[in-house]
């Protein structure tokens, strides 16, 4: 696969023939001030495949400063028509590139190649193409005022900051930066020290789509360094944030300790899946799989509770089984494989205690619960039965390959118990009666109603919390908001003299 290795160099300025690895300012690569460097691990065996720069609070200050510079020198002064151009051109060269960034993706976080690709890749490029399209059509409204000619501009903010997770790293950059630009913000964007490397892949590339210094900026490094650091810069005007609930309340903090900051917040979920007598059987298993163990579980709005009405729940769980039972698992790299491993060990660690603890709580498993080869960080698929509401496998993310399966009566019961968490990410409905899904869409609190279907996410459809699952909406063109702030111009059109 790629040409990296613990033995890459420590982070100095640009030209590697290999991989960047340090941090991308003013279209440079730059090693931290203090010449830390955090090391990147591959899950499939635990080894160390390279060293990036540990950015501190004075390499954020850099940073941010570059893209205040940017800003403030030539971005701002950028029409939409260019900024358009150049994302496009950016998206061409992504495209060019995306055997590559797909292979840098699995190797770093473990995801199955042809999901990379497929997935994560193609959806980074389409979200740049998305929203290059949106770039010379931002513009406010006339309104209509007595005695005034009273107009509204979608201004951008300036310097966004955005702090993303390691489970889907380029398609969460993507998210971030595509609209920030597209509304004529500069960014700097802090990647999750577990995944580092296809953002410095993706930052190799912007230089060359034409973006000028400043314009983007990507850095590595831990969150409680610098990832604080950039929530509380007070040159930083919105800050947008995807990760655990706990974090995402540090960041709102910090963000209200320094400049009161706009926060959108897009953070974790325990999403229910609701199966009724009248569905199609063999369309929600496959989809139930899929909502859990896609991306080995690590998905946000994963699938996580499955509720299953009583009349084919034993038949459901019969099917289920097997298909968990049967479901590949192996090297990320080998196209075979639907599931590789977990992306590190905390993480195989607080997967596998939450199944020690479920068990210890009572509840059975039905399949799985177990490491899987003796190598990495693999987990066999786990489905639970038998689980009471207030157990932890029913209230905590564990953000892991790991079901719960439940029986249910009515249709009042299963929206009572579905809201029984403090989340309200997204949902799941499956059923043939249309009416019954519709009132189902609406009586659910989440920020998604999947009907029939399970994890479908899109670019030109917005996605976000209800309750603690965060707020603002990411993709399409309410994502735009975001990073706009509205001023309202009112000329006077009267004279009191004559
Ligand atoms: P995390 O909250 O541990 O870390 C997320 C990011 O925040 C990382 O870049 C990390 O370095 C940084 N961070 C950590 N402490 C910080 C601090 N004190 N100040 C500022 N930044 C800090 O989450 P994770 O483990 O990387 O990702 C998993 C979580 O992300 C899950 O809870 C998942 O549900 C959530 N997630 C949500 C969405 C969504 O759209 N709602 C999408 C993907 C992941």
């Amino acid at each position: 696969c790629l040409p990296l290795s613990s033995t890459s160099p420590p982070p100095r300025a640009s030209r590697s023939p290999v991989l960047n690895t340090g941090l991308f300012i003013n279209n440079e690569f730059v090693a931290a001030k203090d010449g830390k460097t955090l090391d990147t691990v591959n899950p499939s065996n635990g080894k160390v495949i390279a060293k990036v720069s540990e950015a501190g609070p004075e390499d954020v200050d850099l940073a941010v400063h570059a893209a205040e510079k940017a800003y403030n020198d030539v971005w701002s002064k950028t029409s939409g028509k260019t900024r358009s151009r150049l994302m496009h051109k950016l998206a061409d060269i992504l495209e060019s590139h995306a055997e590559e960034l797909a292979q840098i993706e699995t190797l770093d976080n473990g995801k199955g190649i042809s999901f990379s690709r497929g997935f994560d890749v193609a959806e980074l490029i389409q979200c740049f193409r998305y929203y290059a399209g949106w770039a010379d059509k931002i513009h406010g409204k006339v309104i209509d005022t007595e005695g005034a000619f009273s107009f509204t501009r979608h201004e951008p903010i300036g310097v966004c900051g955005a702090i993303i997770p390691w489970n889907f790293p380029l398609l969460m950059l993507a998210w971030k930066i595509a609209p920030a630009l597209a509304t004529g913000n500069t960014v700097v964007l802090k990647t999750s020290e577990l995944t580092p490397l296809s953002g410095l892949k993706f930052a190799s590339l912007v230089a060359e789509a034409g973006f000028p210094p400043g314009v983007i900026n990507i850095i590595t490094g831990y969150g409680p360094r610098a990832g604080d650091a950039l929530a509380r810069h007070s040159k930083v005007g919105k800050i947008a944030f995807t990760g655990s609930t706990n974090v995402g309340r540090l960041v709102m903090k910090a963000a209200a300790e320094s400049n009161l900051k706009k926060v959108t917040l897009e953070l974790g979920g325990k999403s229910p899946n609701i199966i009724f007598d009248d569905a199609d059987l063999d369309e929600a298993v496959k989809w139930a799989h899929h909502g859990i163990f896609f991306n080995h579980g690590q998905t946000c709005c994963a699938g996580s509770r499955v509720y299953v009405q009583e009349g084919v729940y034993d038949e459901f769980l019969k099917r289920f089984s097997k298909i968990s039972r049967d479901t590949k698992i192996g090297d990320p790299f080998d196209e075979g494989n639907f599931q590789g491993p977990q992306v590190s060990e905390t993480q195989y660690n607080r997967i596998m205690s939450y199944i020690e603890h479920g068990i210890k709580e009572g509840a059975k498993v039905a399949t799985g619960g177990k490491r899987h080869g003796t190598e990495g960080y693999f987990i066999e698929p786990t489905v639970f039965t038998d689980v009471k509401e207030d157990m932890k496998i029913m209230q905590e993310e564990i953000f892991g390959p790991v079901v719960a399966v439940a029986k249910f009566k009515t249709l009042e019961e299963v929206i009572e118990k579905a809201h029984l968490t403090e989340y309200g990410l997204a949902a799941a409905v499956f059923t043939q009666n249309v009416t019954k899904a519709l009132e189902v869409s609406a009586l659910l609190k989440a920020g998604t109603v999947w009907v029939n279907c399970v994890n479908q996410l899109d670019y030109n459809t917005p996605f976000g919390g209800y309750r603690q699952s965060g707020f603002g909406r990411e993709n399409g063109k309410y994502a735009l908001d975001n990073y706009t702030q509205i001023k309202t111009v009112k000329v006077n059109l009267t004279r009191s003299t004559r």
